[in-house]
């Protein structure tokens, strides 16, 4: 992956936005393992090292610190971390204050998010060793963390350095592998959803940004067969694919290229999960599966001759009720106004050819249910272990807790909404 000439060929951009990105180096490639303390050492970070991983994958990755000689190293490896908390974050912060250190984080998900916090409060280096292709947060600079059982995305920074060592990546395990393949094919709703809002709401949409989601999704796509095999290949694309996304979204400053309703339904599940004391499942899953469901509905659009605008009638005190604990949050996000308050339902109705239009740019349902098949995704909510109802909810209630307007969310505008309450969710 050639970072340098990608950041060159997005300065000045057409769009008018500037298009920046705060990774310096990325290193993708057979065996770098071993290379870890040079890349370190070109990037001159300082001698003093904090390597945080778990148990798991320090004991795959324990090699890495062969390349660490010329550096003081501490390690601090957690037994598991599956859930990245606001103590997890002031404990690294601990470690690292006050020092001239910088922080390796080896492993995927929530050690990244810790550190890519605590780094960016302590103002340290970062370099992120991913162990897994599972999730696309690795350039992402927000960090979602658990506080107080309420998940939020933090603004944390963007590591300076990502490393993949493809044959650790290839190694990983299939279900993290699985799961990074759906939170790829979410690209594909992602990008209805902010096509059809810049095309009814005048948002700001860049064609190029998009089209390097595009390009990274397709990639993943044409390897869905490849993905549960030990293919080095295979996982190093799926991992680029997952920086490229994280790079566009850093590009726009938001996560708009790369997560649509399909992430937001999945939130979902995750806060109201949370709330019950449930450990989530990888993102990539409950995400993937969103995203077959969101896919399915938009491709039944597509055999209406027309649809009708209308006001939206949203009944909040139902809404309310529906949020419970998570009321106060949803309150804040819908006031004053509401997402879809300034839009005239009658350019829906107007613009539905385009919007159809848009629906048929990215693979059908059809084809990426092939595709997740192929890969050995989960593809309905049972296999995700959801219950029919949590589900209905989330597919129903999911588009208040973001201000961000989807094509789902469009539809509410529609004389579509009613059939939204019986649509089928397998
Ligand atoms: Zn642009
Ligand atoms: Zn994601």
């Amino acid at each position: 992956m050639d970072l340098h000439n990608l950041l060159k060929k997005y300065e000045n951009c057409e769009c008018g936005q500037i298009h920046s990105c705060n990774v310096k180096d990325v290193r993708v490639g057979s065996g770098l393992i071993k290379e870890v303390g040079n890349i370190l050492k070109e990037n001159s970070f300082p001698k003093d090292l904090l390597l945080v991983s778990d148990k798991t994958v320090f004991a795959a990755c324990g090699e890495i610190t062969d390349s660490l000689k010329d550096f003081n190293v501490t390690t601090y490896i957690y037994d598991f971390l599956r859930v990245a908390t606001m103590d997890d974050v002031e404990f690294i912060e601990s470690l690292i204050k006050g020092k001239n250190i910088g922080v390796l984080a080896v492993g995927t998900g929530s050690i990244d998010d810790t550190c890519r916090l605590a780094a960016a409060r302590q103002n340290k280096p970062l370099c992120l060793f991913g162990t897994a292709p599972s999730m696309d947060g690795f350039a992402s600079d927000t960090a979602p963390i658990v506080k107080n059982n309420f998940k939020t995305s933090y603004k944390a920074k963007s590591p300076e350095v990502i490393i993949g060592d493809t044959k650790i990546l290839a190694a990983a395990p299939v279900e993290l592998k699985r799961a990074g393949f759906g939170d790829m094919i979410a690209k594909y709703v992602a990008l209805i959803d902010w096509q059809a809002s810049n095309l009814i709401s005048g948002e700001k949409y860049c064609e190029r940004v998009a089209s390097l989601t595009r390009f990274a999704a397709d990639n993943v796509f044409e390897k869905a067969d490849l993905v549960t095999a030990k293919d080095e290949e295979t996982a190093g694309k799926i991992f680029e694919g997952l920086l490229y996304t994280g790079i566009a979204m850093s590009f726009t400053g938001t996560s708009r290229p790369a997560s649509g309703t399909e992430h937001i339904i999945s939130h979902y599940i995750e806060c109201k999960q949370l709330l019950d004391g449930i450990t989530p499942n990888y993102h990539g899953e409950d995400v993937g599966v969103a995203t077959l469901l969101v896919l399915r509905l938009y491709n039944s659009l597509l055999s209406l001759e027309k649809i009708t605008g209308k006001k939206d009638d949203t009944d909040w005190k139902e809404v309310e009720e529906v949020y419970g604990d998570l009321k106060e949050d949803m309150i804040k996000l819908n006031a004053p106004d509401t997402i879809t308050d300034g839009i005239d339902p009658r350019a829906i109705e107007e613009n539905f050819d385009k919007i159809k239009e848009i629906i048929r740019s990215v693979p059908s349902y059809d084809q990426v249910k092939e595709a997740m098949e192929k890969a050995g995704c989960k593809l309905t909510y049972e296999d995700i272990g959801k219950s029919e109802r949590l589900m209905r909810e989330a597919f129903l209630y999911h588009t208040y807790m973001r201000r961000r307007l989807s094509l789902l969310r469009l539809l509410y505008l529609t004389d579509f909404k009613e059939k939204l309450k019986t649509f089928p969710l397998k």
